[in-house]
């Protein structure tokens, strides 16, 4: 999807509003991630020809599983673009990616508002935030009742700590811990 951006090249304009949808490739989804829609891509590019913002809203449909319990989420994931636009040949340093950059008077939207979806997309999706998961002995969705197994194991991560306390207060005399 391009942007011509000539009104704001030949200065008869001082923005151009933005309103469009982009197919964006499975690939960009995360694991067992599925996109359900285009990205919806709405804002405005405005400034001068020295000086271009670009500042745009992204919502996307997606389909997934919730991290703790597994099961089904559908939501719209909503980021946004807000990043200055050269020309090509405009900067000493194109490899800068702070900024996007046009070429032949027409900004691609494709890369940046795919790039943004990738670079926010949350790593854990759960299907509300106080999801209790699935019980880790008999595999019960526990956002349905507790199954009554004791569960009141000490977390793996901590057991190494409170080894490793143990060790150190082995060596020690005159610890005042214990
Ligand atoms: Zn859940
Ligand atoms: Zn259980």
């Amino acid at each position: 999807m391009k942007i011509d951006i000539q009104p704001i090249i030949s200065g008869i304009a001082d923005h151009i509003d933005i309103g469009c949808d982009i197919e964006t490739p499975a690939e960009a989804a995360p694991d067992d991630v599925e996109f359900t829609s285009a990205a919806h891509v709405s804002g405005r590019l405005s400034g001068d020809v020295r000086n271009m913002m670009l500042k745009c809203g992204i919502e996307i449909g997606y389909r997934t599983r919730c991290a703790r319990c597994f099961c089904d989420v559908e939501g719209t994931f909503e980021t946004e673009i807000f990043k200055p636009v050269a020309l090509k040949g405009a900067l000493d340093n194109e490899e800068d990616d702070e900024y996007l950059i046009a070429e032949k008077a027409a900004l691609d939207l494709f890369v940046p508002v795919t790039d943004a979806i990738i670079l926010n997309f949350p790593m854990r999706v759960l299907c509300r935030d106080d999801c209790r998961g699935l019980c880790p002995k008999c595999g019960r969705d526990l956002n349905d009742g507790d199954c009554g197994c004791d569960t009141r194991e000490i977390d793996p991560r901590l057991e190494v700590l409170r080894q490793l306390l143990v060790k150190n207060d082995d060596g020690k005399d005159g610890s005042d811990n214990n």
